[in-house]
């Protein structure tokens, strides 16, 4: 059952997130949206709100720990409960190794690997609290395969996926009622290509989005499918890409 379900969402202001808290909502979840952009985030939440749903929303900056902490409160206060943690937010800016662009390094270590760590922080001890409760998080395809320019994003993403199943595993033996999916998508179009700082790999990858990518909105749809599955049942991870994507 999705509706009434206290949803936060990380990366709320655009594509994936965006899309997500816009479908829930529809389905009567009350939906907590969090990302920097808080004008962006603002017309989202007026809209389902205007549309009949409820979301509330929040500046936030995953890389750091108040900021998560303060997005969970904010939801305990206006909604009483958390349901869901869809740890979303996340930079892709790809490029060669031989570049040396350690400053993206250490951004995507701290938006990717840092901000859903942080994220899982603030909620756990209200899922333990509660003694229910799910985790979901954007991992990517390019967390199972290898490609060149995505040596550390590709890593942040296989972080993602160790976490998750480390965390399902540990909240089965500690009795947590902890639930979780993992969600490996491949190209979906949203901004995310923005966030290359290489000409050149951002051309190349423009050129593979504009031949298959796909709508956000078809990862929002198996969020939707997670969170709509009975308590008893973990998805554990969804694969989803464009169908003539090789
Ligand atoms: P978008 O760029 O449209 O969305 C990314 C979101 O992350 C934005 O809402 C952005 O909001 C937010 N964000 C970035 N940095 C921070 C931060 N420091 N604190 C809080 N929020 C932040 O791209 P997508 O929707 O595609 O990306 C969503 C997730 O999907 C990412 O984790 C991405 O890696 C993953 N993914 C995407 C794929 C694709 O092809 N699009 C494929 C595989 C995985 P703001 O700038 O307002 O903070």
């Amino acid at each position: 059952m999705i509706k009434d379900k206290v949803v936060i969402i990380t990366g709320a202001s655009s594509g994936i997130g965006e899309a997500t808290a816009r479908l829930l909502a529809s389905r009567g979840a009350k939906v907590v949206l969090g990302a920097r952009r808080a004008d962006k985030l603002k017309t989202i939440a007026d809209d389902i709100v205007q549309g009949g749903g409820e979301a509330v929303y929040q500046e936030l900056d995953v890389t750091t720990q108040t900021d998560n902490n303060a997005i969970v409160a904010l939801a305990k206060e206006k909604f009483g409960r958390v349901d869901v943690m869809f740890l979303n937010a996340g930079i892709m800016p790809n490029s060669s190794l031989s570049a040396l662009k350690t400053n993206e390094w250490h951004q995507m270590v701290d938006v990717n690997i840092k901000g859903v760590l942080y994220g899982l922080a603030a909620v756990l001890p209200t899922f333990v609290e509660q003694k229910s409760g799910q985790v979901i998080a954007t991992s990517s395809v390019a967390g199972l395969k290898a490609y060149p320019g995505g040596a550390v994003y590709g890593g942040t993403k296989w972080f993602v996926r160790n976490f998750l199943e480390v965390l399902r595993m540990e909240s089965a033996m500690e009795g947590t009622n902890i639930r979780t999916t993992n969600i490996y998508p491949a190209a979906i179009n949203t901004e995310l290509l923005g966030t290359i700082s290489d000409p050149s790999l951002s051309d190349a990858m423009s050129k593979i989005y504009d031949q298959y990518g796909i709508s956000p909105d078809r990862i929002a749809s198996v969020v939707e499918y997670a969170v709509d599955a009975p308590e008893d049942t973990t998805i554990n991870e969804f694969t989803v890409g464009p169908a003539n994507q090789p």
